[in-house]
């Protein structure tokens, strides 16, 4: 920090992302990107025209946008929020509704903690049952922001929409998030409650399930009066937040819906097989819905088996937190790639590392 740095800002504990290693000599299994290129549309649309359009500034509303997500999603389009990805919708939100203080897993995903102490928010951090769940009960009238992911990372597990319900229904003077990246590999998203609970919010991306992260584009959504609150937290930040390719490329990627579900299908088929093969081989894996598997072998710890794959040119991600030490998650990939993930772990594993 330098000695101009506000001291409060230079003592924030970063959020850190997973290797993004820019020479690609590994298969990268570590930070939950879709395996399959983004619909056909997409490259389409990111011709001439949209590169020579970067002259002019974005359209600062997303009109065309969140009118495309309103139809796909059955709401308004006042009540949808674009953000430069949903880790900015989540800041809003943070910023925004978390003065009582934010409730959230102690296992879950890392950029909460990072977000409250941001803004010097007070946290309420609840421990996951011992099978990695979550008690709905945990969230029950609390007196506070609740934020929970759906399915949950790096868990994969999921809440039903009824116990999603019962939070949102029982905190009405809090704002609850629920954070729906992963929903689309398997998780019943909470939208249609934002018709009835003008406090929730629901949070999403394109990061995930329509193989665009590198676009940078999440949405929220919620009753037009949340949506009018992130967007003046937007105006008074940052109101070209999405920038014109990116959005051109969302706009496409949510009319091919039928591209993405069939891809959809096949990582969810390549999830089922491989964490019925790793459980074969010894692992304990959670009943992911998600596009990741969260596994540990009694015979390695999680720091070592990590390791040993990046050895073998896998990437895998391993968190650095008491209750998972001994766990590694894995992005489910194409049938090919979980092939070589499987081969390279009985290997491992035969070498008795
Ligand atoms: C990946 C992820 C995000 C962030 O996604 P971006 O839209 O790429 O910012 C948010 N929440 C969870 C739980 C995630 O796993």
């Amino acid at each position: 920090m330098s000695r101009w740095m506000d001291a409060r800002l230079g003592q924030l504990e970063e959020y850190v992302p997973g290797e993004q290693p820019q020479d690609m000599q590994y298969i990268k299994l570590n930070t939950n990107e879709f395996p399959y290129p983004p619909a056909p549309a997409v490259s389409e649309r990111l011709g001439r025209g949209e590169i020579e359009g970067l002259r002019l500034y974005s359209d600062p509303t997303c009109r065309v946008l969140r009118e495309k997500l309103a139809v796909r999603y059955k709401v308004a389009p006042d009540e949808v929020f674009v953000g430069n990805g949903s880790d900015e919708v989540l800041n809003f939100a943070f910023w925004a509704y978390g003065a009582d203080g934010v409730r959230f897993a102690d296992i879950t995903y890392g950029f909460y903690p990072v977000f409250a102490a941001l803004h010097d928010l007070p946290i309420t951090v609840k421990p996951l049952r011992q099978d990695f769940s979550i008690d709905p009960a945990d969230y029950l009238s609390c007196d506070q922001m609740v934020v929970i992911a759906n399915p949950n990372a790096p868990t994969g597990l999921t809440l039903s929409l009824d116990e999603i319900e019962a939070v949102v229904r029982s905190n009405p003077e809090h704002i609850v998030v629920i954070d729906e990246a992963y929903v689309d590999f398997g998780a019943q998203s909470a939208i249609p409650l934002t018709r009835r609970y003008p406090n929730l919010l629901v949070v999403s991306t394109f990061s995930k399930s329509r193989a665009l992260a590198g676009a940078r584009i999440g949405f929220g959504i919620g009753d037009r009066e949340l949506i009018r609150d992130l967007n003046r937290i937007k105006n008074t930040t940052n109101p070209y937040n999405i920038n014109r390719l990116s959005m051109a490329a969302a706009e496409e990627a949510v009319e091919s819906r039928a591209y993405y579900e069939d891809c959809i299908e096949k990582v969810i088929e390549a999830r089922e097989k491989s964490k019925t093969a790793l459980r074969e081989m010894g692992f304990s894996v959670t009943d992911s819905r998600a596009n990741f598997l969260f596994a540990r072998h009694p015979g390695i710890g999680g720091k070592a088996l990590y390791e040993a794959l990046k050895e073998r040119g896998i990437l895998v991600r391993h968190f650095e937190k008491e209750r998972i030490r001994d766990f590694v998650r894995i992005t489910v990939g194409t049938p090919e790639q979980m092939q070589a993930l499987l081969t390279a772990c009985q290997g491992i594993i035969n070498n008795g590392e």
